[in-house]
């Protein structure tokens, strides 16, 4: 029974709402430290294989001749290109390569589809640390505590799925 007049008692006291905070701040961070950190770039991309960042649905396509390839990758000089989609956080990798495909030639497209872009196109840029490609990988719906630090161009971000070659 509260008598009128009495002091009301606190839920809790000051000392134990500290303790309150200070276990959930070592939570929160507990939990930071859980999420895994996106890899800032792929070192080795023309010749290893890098993070697959993407999780994509990977569809592979031989062709006989630049006929059918180069309308699907858009370039006359290319012998493979890899086009990804992402829907519905679904994401789809469809690599079409010429026939008879080096195991470079797949690993390259290959790494594209785990989400990794090289900044242009040439052998040296292909060597050089490959970067992901944010955009793509955050449609996708997969979040890292860390974000690349910029994008890269959109001349690098997957281009439509064209209907399949038969
Ligand atoms: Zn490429």
């Amino acid at each position: 029974m509260i008598r009128p007049g009495a002091p009301e008692k606190a839920l809790f006291t000051r000392w134990q709402w500290l303790l309150f905070l200070a276990v959930l701040l070592v939570v929160l961070a507990w939990a930071r430290d859980q999420q895994p950190v996106m890899p800032e770039a792929c070192h080795d991309a023309h010749r290893l294989p890098c993070p697959d960042l993407l999780g994509a649905d990977v569809r592979i396509r031989y062709h006989d001749s630049k006929a059918t390839l180069t309308p699907l990758c858009g370039d006359v000089r290319s012998n493979g290109c890899a086009l990804r989609r992402v829907r519905w956080r679904e994401a789809v990798c469809e690599v079409h390569l010429l026939q008879p495909a080096s195991e470079l030639l797949l690993l390259h497209e290959m790494n594209h589809c785990r989400g990794w872009e090289h900044d242009a196109d040439s052998q040296a840029a292909y060597a050089r640390p490959w970067l992901p490609n944010g955009r793509l990988i955050r449609s996708r719906g997969r979040w890292w505590s860390e974000q690349p630090a910029s994008d890269p161009p959109a001349r690098a971000v997957s281009r439509p799925l064209v209907p399949p070659v038969e």
